[in-house]
């Protein structure tokens, strides 16, 4: 039979799956009381109203995931950004729209669990068919702004947002680091008061960082584990979600057995003991294992494959592409993902725990709406079959997270929708062949957004005809001999630091006596790294333009070269291209005793060939300190 159901109230079919429900959430929720020996309930997220058009669409002959399974049906009628009801050939109504779904198939909209919004995050999001993300720290004036939008149904061209806005964490602790200046906590007796500062901001549910960075050999502080204890009693006590961020296996058992509703991400430090799926089936936590970022900050480079889908290539921005070509750390160590990572989601799974895919995107490595098909990937490599792992980003975060008027295809509930060819139930990938988008049943235009950044790559490559800067035919940069910063070409030297991005470092460059290879001069720059900014920087940087940041082309030069001495300590090199984005591609050396020389070509810069170059960063950072180096001979050949 099919279902065909304007009220989930009526036919016996639903009544005995709703019984079903019932009792195995009864069944977890005894368990729950059994071992928490305290009940609370959580309130349901806001339901968000759109302003939809009225039109009706109808997919016909389209294969159905619901968000849990295949449906025995082929279509789906969608009224005023709802669905209206779902069925085997379904007669459409009269002026409807009709989808010919034949050969592909229509899910629920993809839910993000974990992200971090910013910028074009969300419009982002939506173009790759993720209509919800749930934030887990962002600037709460930002989201306040996102959710008054919400409110007014103003939304159409991006992804639902819900927020854990700040996140809790200790002075000095991971969450600190971005720039944003946030309030901390130090013991338990302030638990209830921030939980509720952080509810009176618009907090959907509760982000706490329990997490010293020692199992990634980093070290900042944390909060304590009765800290965290009574953080997440006062979440409970508010009816709201605790998601915590662990580090480390003991991390991840301690947030556990704390009471946490969630983890945000697993551990990479040491494989778990037998017992830890069970342990945390037990407590009936949920886990948002964020493979994709697990996997870069284990020096994998698991965004890079995306940039070679050419289903995903034509919709990735600038910015993005760059991203996603990088890890968070170097060393690759993919035996660790296996052994760890890997071997942690199996248990998992026997044990029955809900897994929800989360990216934690904008990471590196990293980006919104695209890395979700990586995440689903590396979900099913990891063990999940294909439909469980489409439950990950689609029922089960609504039902972890209580949104009740999204995550499945269901009569009622919102038609964010994503139209697909081929059967994800069978190859995970097919997400990716994105045919259609749909937020509360108005269709994403994901065609313009596909023309801006083509439009974008088309100004770019006009950049090749270009000719070389004036003056740099030798390639000679700067060899600081005249006792001045001459520059042979390009708008000259100037100090970049991180107070642009709202950080506290500084830099001062002059030029000394003594240089390389026994010539008159160099170039000193020398500074102070300050606070625990994750990207703080402070150096000199050349513009080869004929303004700052402004293209110049130096395609018919391979590498970049210079001498270097200094403190010992490790430099980096920074390359802006307008190919590249904002971001710029790295590369780092170490400034010792003796002068040294250094060669990168070009290439080694994200693959860049040259025409596009906007700057040239020789900087200290991003850990804090005094810093002093020395650079000369600076050359393009
Ligand atoms: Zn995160």
């Amino acid at each position: 039979g099919y279902r065909e159901e304007g009220n989930m109230s009526k036919g016996s079919f639903v009544s005995s799956i709703l019984l079903k429900e019932l009792k195995d959430m009864w069944m977890k929720r005894l368990k729950f009381l059994f071992v928490c020996l305290f009940f609370f309930s959580v309130k349901a997220l806001p339901v968000y109203l759109q302003k939809t058009e009225g039109k009706t669409l109808v997919f016909t002959k389209v294969r159905v995931f619901d968000g849990k399974q295949i449906l025995d049906a082929n279509t789906v009628v969608v009224q005023n950004g709802k669905i209206l009801s779902i069925g085997k050939d379904l007669k459409a109504p009269e002026n409807a729209q009709i989808i010919d779904g034949n050969g592909y198939t229509l899910l629920p909209g993809f839910i993000d669990s974990h992200t971090h919004v910013f910028g074009s995050a969300l419009k982002d999001a939506l173009i790759f068919g993720v209509t919800t993300e749930l934030d887990m720290f962002m600037d709460v004036r930002q989201m306040a702004q996102i959710k008054n939008q919400q409110k007014q149904g103003g939304t159409m061209d991006q992804a639902d947002l819900f927020s854990a806005g700040t996140l809790v964490t200790a002075p000095g602790g991971h969450g600190t680091e971005y720039g944003l200046k946030i309030p901390t906590i130090t013991s338990p007796d302030q638990a209830q008061d921030f939980v509720d500062a952080r509810i009176a901001e618009g907090s959907d549910y509760i982000k706490i960082v329990y997490d010293d960075g020692q199992a990634y050999g980093l070290n900042f502080p944390t909060i304590d584990k009765a800290t965290l204890k009574a953080v997440i009693k006062a979440a409970h006590k508010r009816n709201k979600l605790a998601v915590v961020h662990i580090g480390s296996y003991q991390g991840a058992r301690d947030a556990i057995e704390a009471g946490a509703d969630g983890l945000a991400h697993l551990f990479t430090d040491r494989p778990p003991d037998a017992d830890f799926g069970k342990f945390v089936a037990q407590h009936g936590a949920f886990v948002i294992p964020t493979l994709t970022v697990l996997q870069s900050v284990l020096g994998i480079k698991t965004g890079a494959p995306l940039l070679e889908d050419s289903e995903l290539l034509p919709y990735i921005s600038l910015n993005n592409r760059g991203n996603l070509k990088r890890a968070i750390l170097q060393n690759p160590k993919p035996e660790t993902y296996q052994k760890v990572v890997v071997a942690t989601i199996k248990q998992l799974k026997e044990a029955g725990v809900t897994i929800l895919a989360g990216t934690d995107a904008p990471n590196p490595g990293t980006a919104h709406g695209v890395s979700l098909h990586r995440e689903l990937e590396l979900l099913v490599q990891a063990g999940l079959s294909p439909q469980e792992a489409l439950a990950a980003a689609t029922s089960l975060p609504a039902e972890k997270f209580h949104l009740q008027d999204r995550g499945r295809i269901a009569p009622g509930l919102r038609a964010d929708l994503v139209l697909v060819e081929g059967d994800p139930t069978v190859d995970i990938k097919a997400t990716r062949n994105i045919r259609g988008v749909w937020k509360s049943g108005v269709p994403v235009d994901r065609e313009s957004y596909r023309k801006t950044i083509a439009n974008e790559i088309a100004k770019i490559e006009k950049l090749r005809k270009a000719p070389p800067p004036t003056g740099s035919s030798s390639g000679w940069v700067s060899h600081f001999d005249g006792g001045n910063l001459k520059s042979y070409f390009g708008s000259g030297w100037m100090i970049s630091t991180d107070a642009i991005m709202g950080g506290k470092s500084l830099a001062e460059m002059k030029v000394v006596k003594g240089g390389a290879t026994g010539t008159s001069h160099s170039l000193l720059i020398t500074g102070e790294i300050k606070s625990g900014l994750s990207f703080a920087w402070a150096g000199a940087m050349f513009y080869p333009g004929p303004q700052p940041m402004q293209p110049a082309n130096l395609s018919s030069k391979k590498t970049i070269q210079f001498w270097t001495r200094g403190d010992g300590k490790t430099y980096r090199i920074m390359l802006f291209a307008q190919s590249l984005g904002m971001m710029p591609a790295i590369q780092t050396f170490v400034a010792g005793k003796s002068w040294k020389k250094y060669s990168f070509d070009l290439k080694q810069f994200n693959g860049i060939d040259g025409h596009d170059i906007t700057g040239v960063l020789f900087c200290g950072g991003p850990r804090p300190g005094k810093f002093s180096f020395q650079i000369d001979e600076v050359k393009f050949e």
